[in-house]
């Protein structure tokens, strides 16, 4: 089937194998052995990849953590803030339609002791800096609200917030695995304290990720060990893996200008045409404030698993793959406002660098002929 699920997860590019396969295979060095010449050069690749992914944020690389992947990192970022600071500042603000490693994370921390505030966006899936602004209390420790949405592509006002946290002396953290490569991000600018990303978003391996966080603050770990990473996350590195997501962040930087406008121009022909050919369809999420690859789609009046099992030349998904297993609608389209048979009847389409005008033609022809064909009860 034609791929059109990388939200879910990207393959890995060739170039980005190919840069793991000697860490892999003859330079198999700790990365913290610092006694002979396997670990000199481990830790030498290390130091090129915190490079590559300190760049693409504009960050530095003492600012990056390597992890395991966004979910260790937002877990890393929220708890290692609460202990840390949490004794005098127990508020956090975040926002219903966070991805559930914030979101469960936040509920974690309730059970310890902390008061969240979870904000509701409006119909477009925007939430104002002034619902941030009106949130804060004199004892917040702490906003996270993420750069993109997974489901419907959305991107917040993060540099509003940013700033708003800044001057309020309030940590920022932001949620970036959805938009890291795919628009450009600059943590100084929007004020950012603690980023998350994920390797498997960007073509690189999964199971590797980065918190970066910005000088002088101070998080505690949540993996106790041999002090690797500053002390702020324990165990061997995993070379290959940091490596690749290294190679994954220059690659994405390079040819991130041209595939935005390659990728924008796919995902809206895909639209307009189910659009206008098909009745009592409608996009999700702002129109414009959104990633340029992802589109969220209703079909009006379809039972969305059936769509889903009929649309079998295609791989896509009704929400995140996190949740997808389950039969609830999509929570995201949810706080949209979205009713339940409107929310069930959704799909998410997602391109990404391998995707080619001949499989997007595809799959308009796919989808045309499958939806006509349920609606004229065939
Ligand atoms: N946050 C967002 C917005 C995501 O889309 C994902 C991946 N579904 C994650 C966090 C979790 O990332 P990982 O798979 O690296 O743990």
């Amino acid at each position: 089937p034609i791929y059109l699920d990388y939200n879910a997860t990207t393959p890995l590019d060739q170039r980005v194998l190919d840069s793991m396969m000697p860490w892999l295979t003859g330079n198999f060095g700790n990365a913290a052995s610092r006694t002979h010449l396997y670990g000199w050069e481990a830790a030498e690749a290390v130091a090129t990849a915190r490079q590559q992914v300190a760049r693409i944020l504009g960050a530095t690389e003492k600012e990056i953590v390597f992890t395991s992947g966004a979910t260790e990192s937002n877990n890393l970022a929220l708890k290692g803030a609460f202990e840390a600071l949490g004794a005098s500042r127990k508020h956090i603000i975040t926002v219903a339609t966070e991805h559930k490693a914030v979101l469960d994370t936040c509920q974690h921390l309730e059970a310890f002791g902390a008061e969240v505030t979870y904000l509701l966006p409006d119909s477009d899936g925007l939430i104002c800096p002034e619902q941030v602004q009106d949130a804060l209390r004199p004892d917040t420790l702490l906003v996270s609200v993420m750069y993109a949405n997974n489901e419907i592509g959305v991107i917040q006002p993060i540099i509003e917030i940013g700033s708003l946290c800044r001057k309020a002396g309030v940590l920022f953290h932001t949620d970036a695995t959805q938009a890291v490569g795919k628009v450009p991000i600059d943590v100084q600018h929007a004020a950012i304290d603690l980023l998350s990303l994920s390797a498997h978003k960007l073509y690189g391996p999964k199971g590797v990720g980065a918190l970066y966080v910005r000088k002088g603050i101070s998080l505690t770990a949540q993996l106790d060990g041999g002090r690797h990473e500053r002390g702020l996350r324990s165990g061997t590195l995993n070379v290959p893996g940091i490596v690749g997501l290294g190679v994954a962040c220059a690659l994405a930087q390079k040819e991130l200008a041209k595939e935005s406008t390659r990728l924008t121009e796919l995902r809206n022909t895909l639209e307009n045409n189910l659009i206008n050919s098909l009745l009592n369809t409608q996009i999700n999420g702002h129109r414009t404030q959104r990633l340029p690859q992802t589109t969220n789609i209703s079909f009006g009046g379809l039972d969305g698993e059936e769509l889903l099992m009929s649309l079998h030349r295609l791989a896509v998904s009704n929400g995140s793959a996190c949740t997808s297993a389950s039969v609830e609608p999509s929570f995201v389209l949810k706080a949209l406002g979205l009713p339940d048979d409107l929310a069930h009847a959704s799909i998410r389409f997602s391109l990404g660098r391998f995707t080619t005008s001949e499989d997007i033609d595809l799959a308009i022809g796919h989808i045309l002929e499958v939806v006509s064909r349920i609606r004229n009860g065939a």
